[in-house]
């Protein structure tokens, strides 16, 4: 095996382990204050993890490589997506929206992943509210991600300044057909 995929290999089984530890935990202390979307969660990840194992493998190769921001308080979806961008995108991840303006006026970033439903004092779409009334930041393309679908969603979202929209959990071919859109140009 090669150095590169070895080293994916071991991250995908680092990942999986602790999804299983984390789960096994949370049955076994917390049983009584199980909450059915945690559980659902992470059955999909597992589900997603497969998913970037096995599934079929297109051509995603991007011309250069590209910056893109991902605002997520979950931290196994931050993993999954660097993965899912593994070699074909620069990904950074915050878990707050709080500092928004200065996170995104630090780099260049070609694309912004927005969660909805963060922690803290700003959600994902007060966030995209205060990036689209800055000059700077009104043009760069941003993607709203949540996590339970609302009939209605993509539409208020679109409002406040998103260019698109997905709703987790993604597969990664889902995720990285709608990025490239906005990455080849
Ligand atoms: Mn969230």
């Amino acid at each position: 095996m090669e150095e590169a995929q070895l080293s994916t290999a071991c991250i995908l089984c680092l990942l999986i382990f602790k999804n299983f530890i984390q789960r096994r935990g949370r049955l076994t202390i917390n049983a009584p204050k199980i909450k059915t979307p945690d559980l659902f969660y992470k059955k999909t990840f597992d589900f997603l993890l497969l998913d970037y194992i096995f599934g079929k493998t297109k051509n995603y190769a991007m011309p250069d490589i590209k910056k893109i921001l991902y605002i997520e308080d979950n931290l196994d979806s931050q993993e999954l997506v660097k993965l899912y961008f593994r070699g074909l995108a620069e990904l950074e991840c915050y878990d707050r929206a709080e500092q928004i303006l200065d996170i995104v006026a630090e780099k260049k970033y070609d694309l912004i992943l927005m969660d909805i439903n963060l922690p803290g004092k700003i959600d994902g779409v007060d966030a995209v509210k205060i990036l689209r009334r800055d000059e700077r930041f009104k043009k760069i393309p941003i993607i709203a991600v949540t996590a339970y679908a609302m009939l209605g969603d993509r539409e208020r979202f679109i409002e406040v300044g998103c260019d698109d929209y997905i709703s987790k959990p993604f597969f990664k071919s889902a995720l990285l057909d709608k990025a490239r859109r906005f990455l080849q140009s």
